[in-house]
């Protein structure tokens, strides 16, 4: 049997186990997808245990940098990110990149909306939000505002990474400090998509929304949260509210699974049968 992994802490509540080993009971292959709580002072140890006997795994919190440093190749947008999601280990030389960016777009291009050309206003400068951005950048967005707390360092790195990717790409793409209202309700205006890349609206923020009011929602506005517990967060119950499509962040967490099941065993994975097995279900 192949080894799969998740490392990273806390990684006891993640649903990534049972959509992998779903996945290979569907296709009957011999893979089997576990859990190793990892942190950034045990990731040496780990990886170099996890290199003799695991095909692949995924990093989430707060391992993504360190694992990226301890790759021997990485994808172009993990070069930019500084972060990987997966690694695939071929004989003892690991692959790292992330699959958050192209699992969005694909789990929206299901829902029949596409990235090419629009305008994305972008909540949040931090992990996941960062690899969307700059993913949705390469793969063709038009423009892009990001919004994040003006005091933090994922500010200045934004700043930073926003120069280097307008050497790369055509999409336009601007900073702005989340508190900036009036910067937000211009932004959204005739924007496209509104994602929220923050964690506000979940635990301890759980009442809570990542935008000021409720100014800059409006009917044309496709509005997605990467946050999927609670599967309806405030952001997404207002914009319902005002007549916006609204996603939650499922769709994402099944197809960024995809996206590294293909890396490792080479097969598509059946994201229709898992949806309806386990009730996956992005549009709320
Ligand atoms: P992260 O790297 O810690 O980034 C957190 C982001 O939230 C930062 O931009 C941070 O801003 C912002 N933030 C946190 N508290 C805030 C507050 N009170 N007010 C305003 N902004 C605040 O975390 P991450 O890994 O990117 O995850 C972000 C969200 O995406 C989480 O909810 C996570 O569950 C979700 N996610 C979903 C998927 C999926 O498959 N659906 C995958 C990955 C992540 P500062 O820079 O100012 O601190």
């Amino acid at each position: 049997m192949k080894k799969l992994c998740l490392i990273g802490s806390p990684v006891s509540h993640s649903k990534s186990p049972i959509i992998h080993n779903t996945a290979c009971k569907l296709l009957d292959i011999d893979y089997h997808y576990d859990l190793v709580e990892t942190d950034t002072d045990t990731i040496e140890d780990v990886v170099s245990d996890l290199k003799k006997n695991y095909t692949g795994w995924n990093c989430t919190m707060p391992v993504k940098g360190a694992m990226a440093k301890l790759c021997d190749e990485l994808s172009d947008v993990s070069k930019i990110t500084g972060a990987v999601n997966t690694v695939y280990n071929h004989e003892g030389k690991l692959y790292g990149t992330t699959t958050d960016g192209l699992g969005f777009i694909h789990a929206l291009e299901d829902e029949g909306i596409q990235i090419k050309d629009k305008k994305i206003v972008m909540l949040g400068a931090g992990n996941a939000a960062t690899t969307l951005y700059v993913t949705c950048a390469l793969e063709g967005a038009k423009e892009i505002d990001i919004f994040n707390r003006k005091q933090s360092k994922n500010y200045i790195a934004t700043q930073n990474r926003i120069h280097q990717l307008h050497t790369l790409c055509n999409c336009q793409l601007h900073l702005y400090d989340l508190s900036d209202e009036d910067a937000l309700v211009s932004a959204c205006s005739n924007a496209d998509l509104l994602i929220n890349g923050t964690s506000v609206g979940m635990a301890d923020t759980i009442n809570q929304m990542p935008v000021p009011s409720t100014l800059c929602l409006h009917k044309q506005l496709v509005v997605v949260d990467l946050i999927y517990a609670p599967p309806l967060t405030k952001l997404l119950e207002e914009a319902k509210k005002a007549g916006c499509s609204t996603y939650n962040g499922e769709g994402m967490l099944l197809y960024q699974a995809a996206e590294s099941f293909k890396i490792w065993t080479h097969h598509n994975m059946p994201v229709n049968e898992l949806k309806r097995l386990l009730n996956i279900n992005m549009k709320v």
